[in-house]
């Protein structure tokens, strides 16, 4: 964290209150400020006091207001709160010629410590971002970058459209730059594939636009599952999809609970779906409770179909093994979105990621690896833990709307896997050993060969972009638009580039 007295001399000096300051030099030598303290004392000038805060409750919520308690602890230098694409311009103008760090915040539900929030540096918070409108000519939604997704779907449910987000109401845009997984994924694809342009502002502060057809249509592609590396996005024009208003039912579908004496057959029936179902009218997702797995409501699975009842040949098998409650009704795509909240703050968080094929040895090894991991770490670390399989069928990506993303169509259905720990309330920094226990289990659980893993669930320490199909054009393009590599350098985000 930045010394309290350089930030208040920072923000003096930005209101020019220090008369010692203009005594001669000789007689008192200029202090020096790091980068971040003076990129924000310029920047206090410049947008003002309501644009930029050193400390005060605005402030505050901000800095702890991430959904991981790790992230949350991080006081920045100061925080920055854009009105506009400009004032995003003059912010990173200041931090590139200061060569300040800085991190971005949207929604706050990154799970990697330090993705959005810092000390010593500077944290630019979209929380005056929030405008989404529709134009029914074009077809697009014009989405800023601080609204979380649900609140869009909210004020578009009038309209009978979605912009397609994810499952979690309390999630932000950081989702469509990980390539974002909805419920009807393998119908409307991966949530990045629906995006028509964005405005991005590139490290040095200047603004382009992206789009698949035009001359940044490498930039826009490589957005499209890239995460924090390529720029900071102003404003996403998403192709809106025509998904009905909230009384209009048109899937079936919602949860069955089993009890942990299920997950072995969970498992088998999940690699069969995987391997078999190929209707982009279908979708599930399992989570397997690994720490208590005894207890009776112990792994929950989703399922949902568009059409009036769940196809027995498709989720028959999930639906014969012996289970402790269902809970299943008609629905509309907005009732889909508004399911899971996903809101709970207050404990450190830590995810892991993983991609396999639909081979049932693959699934028992990885999940026993990681039982054994939590086994060995729980007490007194964790208070939760789980292991969820989102299943990714090849039409999720047939479905795409502009081109191809980050991430290259692997060709295969396979499994995207996030193991995932909830630390107990008490613990505000990761014990080592079980940071260690936990990379060592993720390495010992590695994507099947030639799959990419899901970069919005994955930890810190994986490479991810190893592991998507042109890494090559990745590092091309970060080259072209990052060719001082400011961004790697002066903000925490995904390795390998
Ligand atoms: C409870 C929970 C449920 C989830 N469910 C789903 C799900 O159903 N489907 C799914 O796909 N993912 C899901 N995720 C993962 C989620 O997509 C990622 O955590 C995502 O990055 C969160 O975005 P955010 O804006 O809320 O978070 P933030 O932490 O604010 O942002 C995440 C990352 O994106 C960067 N970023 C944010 N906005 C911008 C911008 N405008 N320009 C450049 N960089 C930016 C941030 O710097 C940060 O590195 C879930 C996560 C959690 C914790």
């Amino acid at each position: 964290m930045l010394p309290p007295d350089l930030a208040s001399l920072a923000r003096a000096l930005s209101l020019g209150l220090i008369p010692a300051l203009q005594a001669p030099a000789f007689l008192s030598p200029q202090p020096v400020l790091s980068p971040a303290a003076s990129a924000c004392a310029v920047l206090r000038n410049t947008l003002g006091s309501t644009l930029v805060g050193f400390s005060g409750s605005g402030y505050n919520a901000t800095a702890t207001g991430a959904w991981n308690l790790f992230n949350s602890l991080d006081r920045p230098t100061c925080i920055v709160y854009p009105q506009t694409a400009s004032d995003v311009q003059v912010t990173m103008r200041s931090i590139y010629e200061y060569g300040a760090r800085y991190a971005v915040q949207a929604g706050g539900h990154s799970a990697m410590i330090g993705w959005n929030s810092i000390t010593n540096g500077i944290l630019i918070s979209f929380e005056n971002m929030t405008r989404v409108s529709y134009d029914a000519n074009t077809n697009w939604i014009s989405l800023e970058p601080g609204m979380r997704l649900s609140d869009a779907e909210i004020a578009l449910e009038p309209h009978g459209i979605s912009l397609i987000g994810g499952r979690a109401t309390d999630v932000g845009v950081g989702l469509l730059l990980g390539g974002g997984i909805s419920f009807a994924a393998p119908l409307y694809g991966w949530s990045a594939d629906r995006i028509a342009e964005m405005d991005v502002v590139l490290v040095t502060g200047e603004l382009v636009t992206a789009s698949a057809a035009n001359e940044h249509s490498d930039l826009f592609r490589a957005l499209k599952g890239g995460a924090n590396r390529f720029g900071i996005v102003t404003e996403f024009r998403i192709y809106a999809a025509k998904t009905g208003r909230k009384d209009e039912k048109r899937w079936f579908g919602g949860s069955v609970t089993y009890p942990g004496s299920a997950n072995q057959a969970l498992l088998k029936a999940t690699v069969n779906y995987i391997k078999n179902v190929v209707d982009p009218k279908a979708s599930a997702v399992i989570s397997l409770n690994t720490l208590n797995i005894s207890a009776s409501d112990a792994t929950i699975l989703y399922v949902f179909y568009m059409g009036e009842s769940l196809p027995r040949p498709i989720f028959g098998e999930f639906l014969s093994i012996p289970n402790t409650s269902q809970c299943f009704s008609p629905m509309s795509y907005f009732d889909l979105t508004s399911l899971v909240p996903g809101n709970a703050r207050g404990n450190g968080q830590q995810f892991g990621s993983s991609s396999w094929l639909g081979d049932e040895e693959t699934f028992l090894n990885g999940c026993n690896r990681f039982l054994r991991f939590t086994e060995a770490f729980a007490e007194p670390h964790l208070v939760a833990s789980s292991l969820t399989i989102s299943p990714i069928p090849v039409s999720q990506w047939e479905a795409s709307l502009s081109g191809p993303n980050a991430m290259g169509n692997p060709g295969v259905p396979y499994a995207s896997i996030n193991f995932d720990l909830t630390y107990a309330p008490g613990e505000a920094v990761r014990p080592n050993d079980v940071d260690e226990g936990f990379k060592l289990m993720l390495t010992e659980t590695p994507p099947s060969h030639g799959l990419p893993l899901f970069i919005s669930e994955s930890d810190t320490s994986q490479d991810v972009f190893e592991t998507y199909g042109d890494l090559p054009f990745l590092m091309a393009t970060y080259a072209k638009y990052d060719p001082t590599r400011f961004n790697m350098e002066h903000t925490d985000g995904p390795i390998g580039l």
